[in-house]
């Protein structure tokens, strides 16, 4: 069965998953629920390269060598303020 690498966009959890073909792709990050994209390393991608979070990274991830409890949350924040 294929292994499927996914990362989250918000908390920077990365994990990998069997999954059979006919599974769906997983959506959402099991942390904080937030949209996952899936990570295909045969060609390079990472998170970290694409989408919104590169505009963000010269300022907050560019110096990030280990995950920091507190940067989920305030990318959390940024991204999906929740007016509770
Ligand atoms: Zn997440």
């Amino acid at each position: 069965m294929p292994t499927y690498q996914y990362a989250c966009s918000t908390c920077s959890n990365e994990f990998e998953i069997v999954q059979t073909f006919a599974e769906k792709s997983l959506t959402e990050c099991p942390e904080c629920k937030s949209e996952l994209r899936k990570v295909f390393s045969a060609v390079g991608v990472v998170f970290k390269g694409a989408g919104f979070y590169k505009n963000d990274s010269n300022k907050k991830a560019v110096k990030k060598s280990t995950p920091e409890p507190v940067a989920p949350k305030a990318a959390a924040t940024a991204l999906a303020p929740k007016a509770d």
